[in-house]
């Protein structure tokens, strides 16, 4: 009977070939679930509202969020970036996706991270049950609420549209008191927040000092532009500048002015907003603030500038401004033979890219608008100075 025989034995060898080539074929299929960040994180998540200031806050804030989430050892669901846009349509805030201006990739090779984006897509249905959503936050911060007990996730502008926008709200609030993000606590939000009990750990604010930390300056290095913004800026670099060209930030609007007015009358000591970052993080040895550092005015804009473009053989300068230019005046103080360009972007981002690929950028002291070019800067090498700081103090140089 060879005929049976030899037909088990063709049935025998397809299962084995079926084995061999399903197992693979399975493992391969499930390799972007249980290998992407789109599966669940048993070491838990942390979620934050980026809502304390503008777009050089935040960023500081999200370089001190992404240290946290570190070492609690949490995914960080990254935000997007809030935009204000109070003058023209839609009026409402923007959220803006972070990889609009930045690439996911490069975070990863520090720790893990998902777009919140994705986490509210992907994950929160099965893992983030909507009526067990706990909001984590400072007693102080729910004693404003009426039962003293709620944490404020959702009271007012941004915070409200900010979690309206990914239809999240909070049932349950679990508060602390008496610890802060730093290294110093670090068992104590592993311990008492364990992920067994608490895996999303969602915050009203950024789990992050303002400004950033002098030894988190350095995770700058994995901000890295978005393919659009860095080829739209490289396209503008090219059609209005020559090299080598001077960068400068002028911070000099109304809401600057009144900020800056408190130095004239001593309630401000030299660390004021992002000042560490050119007068020293150290309290003690810090170089004294002066108001040419935090509102130049024209005379001082216009010495500074002699000077950088002489010592760097400028042919051009590139203004970036909150309010005026300053152009006209700017041209006229240093002549013909150096191009004078502002573009006044809709986006901001041109121009910190612009700023960020000058060939030497004055900024200001005072602005984390200004600190986020001069970190970009530190982690590339290239050369920054401050308006009333021709030498700033320098800072850890593990940039
Ligand atoms: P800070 O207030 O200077 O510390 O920096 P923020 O970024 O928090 O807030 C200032 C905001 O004003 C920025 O986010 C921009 O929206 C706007 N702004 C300030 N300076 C400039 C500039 O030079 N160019 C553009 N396009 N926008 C600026
Ligand atoms: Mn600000």
């Amino acid at each position: 009977m060879a005929a049976p025989r030899n037909h088990s034995k063709s049935v025998w060898w397809l299962q084995v070939w079926a084995m061999r080539a399903t197992v693979p074929l399975l493992l391969l299929l499930l390799l972007p679930v249980f290998g992407s960040e789109s599966s669940w994180d048993p070491a838990g998540y942390v979620l934050y509202c980026p809502c304390m200031g503008r777009f050089g806050n935040q960023a500081d804030h999200f370089l001190g969020s992404l240290a946290f989430a570190k070492m609690v050892n949490r995914t960080l669901a990254v935000p997007p970036w809030i935009v204000y846009q109070h003058q023209r349509p839609p009026y409402s805030n923007v959220h803006v996706p972070y990889e609009e201006y930045f690439q996911m990739e490069p975070l990863r090779k520090f720790h893990r991270v998902i777009k919140l984006e994705e986490f509210m897509e992907k994950l929160a249905p099965t893992n983030w049950s909507i009526n067990k959503r706990v909001a984590y936050c400072f007693k102080a911060a729910a004693q404003r609420s009426p039962d003293k007990k709620t944490c404020p996730m959702k009271d007012g502008n941004p915070f409200g549209p900010f979690w309206d926008h990914f239809h999240v709200d909070f049932n349950q609030s679990e508060l602390f008191d008496g610890i802060n993000f730093s290294a110093y606590y670090k068992d104590v939000w592993t311990s008492r927040f364990h992920p067994s009990r608490h895996s999303v750990l969602a915050l009203p604010g950024a789990p992050a000092q303002f400004p950033v930390l002098e030894e988190h300056r350095a995770l700058h290095r994995y901000m890295v532009w978005s393919e659009k913004i860095a080829s739209e800026g490289e396209a503008h670099i090219r059609s209005l500048l020559v090299r080598p060209y001077v960068g400068i930030h002028l911070r000099i609007g109304s809401d600057w002015r009144n900020a800056c007015n408190m130095l004239k009358d001593g309630t401000a000591g030299p660390h004021f907003m992002a000042s560490p970052q050119c007068v020293g993080y150290d309290r003690h040895t810090a170089a004294p603030l002066t108001m040419d550092m935090c509102l130049p005015d024209l005379k001082e804009i216009s010495r500074a500038l002699l000077l950088w473009v002489k010592k760097s053989k400028a042919r051009a300068v590139y203004v970036a401004t909150d309010s005026a230019s300053y152009t006209a005046e700017i041209r006229a103080s240093l002549g013909d033979k150096v191009k004078v360009v502002s573009l006044q972007p809709d986006v901001a981002q041109i121009d910190l890219y612009i700023l960020s690929q000058s060939d030497h950028f004055i900024g200001n002291c005072v602005s984390s608008f200004t600190a986020f070019v001069k970190r970009e800067r530190d982690v590339h090498g290239k050369p920054s100075s401050f308006f009333g700081m021709d030498s700033p103090v320098k800072l850890l140089d593990e940039l």
